[in-house]
């Protein structure tokens, strides 16, 4: 590998040359089946056509003007992305961390700008969750509610307290102390922090308390959204409608785009001079996210992911019940084509093992082996699936 790569990710030893659906295959032709896509990016698989023939047909038409003007595409997606969260307005970007910028920033605003608190915001305050993940820049790394991600990156950005996740009275505590509070932010799913789901009606409680208090909820649907958990967005399994929602990864199958979606009030905090980007929302991006979402319409992906997710649960459920009767299985867990399997060790040996079976997986928080599998996968992949990582789990577990 070059050495003119700066050393950011500790790399497996492959490169894949070629996508088609669930299958990658690297430089010597070799087929790998994956369960990861990207990080929860190519939700239609690699290389799906619909999509390569939306971003060529684009890209040989117009790629970018600038949000000087009008960009048709950019306001076709925006009317779909409102009509399917029941949000209002959207700020487009090129990443998560960025949409989670704007999400930062419309709360900040909000606080500064709003009158419905009695007293003046100093120092507006969001509440975020230990073990969350927001993002790499300044500010949502210290968003993020994990030390490693901050580390040597001092001074962080202030104006955000961490309370453990599904813990309401932790919220509760922290806002009777705390005058400056404007937001809560949260992922529906911890996706990078060991898969953690929300309890009943945690997500409810939390939007009555923002409702009760006048702070604006924020939720980082960046690995939850696009269809991945068997709704179009997490949230909607527990009936909410967030202030704030950030989206990012599968938007695009694979192509750059993210989104800020913001409701009532929050959509109307930014205004001219506020806030920008040169790339976001350019027509090419939007052209990959339009038919990124009609591909799942049209499909009915939204609801395949969410019976496959069943089939997944159902599946490690049986294949590996001996292992949770004896405890070192602690939990599956997970929504949709999120799966996540909790050993009681560390399990990261396994990515590699499982690329030596030709199947691509991710293992979170040192001990939780999460999939990802694309939206398209079939139950002979399933299976598939199924069948190599409980062989791996019963491999590492006794060994
Ligand atoms: C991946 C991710 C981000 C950051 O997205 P980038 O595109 O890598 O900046 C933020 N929040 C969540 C929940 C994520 O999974």
């Amino acid at each position: 590998m070059s050495d003119h790569i700066m050393n950011t990710y500790g790399r497996l030893p492959i490169s894949f040359v070629k996508g088609e659906g669930c299958y990658l295959y690297d430089d010597k032709g070799q087929r790998y089946l994956d369960a990861l896509t990207g990080i929860a990016v190519c939700g239609l698989g690699h290389s799906h056509p619909a999509v390569a023939q939306a971003i060529s047909k684009q890209a040989n038409t117009l790629m970018h003007t600038s949000n000087l003007y009008g960009i048709p595409n950019q306001e076709k997606l925006a009317d779909i992305l409102c009509q399917l969260s029941s949000m209002d307005r959207v700020f487009f970007s090129n990443s998560g961390a960025e949409a989670n910028e704007a999400a930062i920033k419309i709360a900040r605003r909000y606080g500064h700008t709003s009158n419905v608190f009695k007293h003046k915001i100093e120092l507006p305050t969001i509440i975020v969750a230990n073990k969350s993940f927001h993002g790499r820049t300044l500010s949502t790394l210290s968003a993020t509610g994990n030390s490693k991600v901050q580390v040597g990156f001092e001074p962080l950005v202030p104006g955000f307290i961490h309370v453990n996740y599904n813990d309401m009275d932790a919220i509760k505590k922290v806002a009777q102390n705390n005058n400056d509070i404007v937001a809560i932010m949260i992922e529906p799913i911890q996706g990078e922090g060991g898969l953690a789901t929300p309890e009943k009606h945690y997500l409810q409680a939390i939007r009555e308390f923002c409702d009760s208090h006048n702070y604006l909820m924020i939720l980082d649907e960046i690995q939850t959204g696009i269809a991945r958990t068997g709704k179009w967005f997490a949230g909607q399994h527990s009936d909410i409608v967030p202030d704030v929602m950030t989206l990012a990864k599968g938007l695009g199958n694979g192509f750059p785009i993210g989104a800020c979606l913001a409701k009532g009030v929050a959509a109307e905090i930014l205004v001219p001079g506020t806030h920008g980007s040169t790339f976001g929302g350019s027509p090419l991006a939007c052209a990959a996210a339009l038919a990124t979402i009609e591909t799942i319409q049209k499909g009915k992906l939204t609801q395949h992911a969410a019976e496959l997710g069943d089939y997944f649960q159902q599946g490690f459920q049986s294949a590996l019940a001996d292992l949770i009767a004896q405890g070192k299985i602690l939990d599956i867990r997970g929504r949709g084509l999120m799966v996540g399997i909790e050993l009681d060790r560390p399990c990261t040996d396994l990515v590699k093992k499982a690329l030596d079976k030709h199947l691509l997986i991710n293992v979170t928080a040192d001990s939780v082996i999460r999939l990802l599998p694309a939206l398209i996968t079939d139950k002979t992949q399933a299976d598939e699936i199924i069948a190599i990582v409980s062989a791996l789990i019963n491999k590492h577990v006794n060994s």
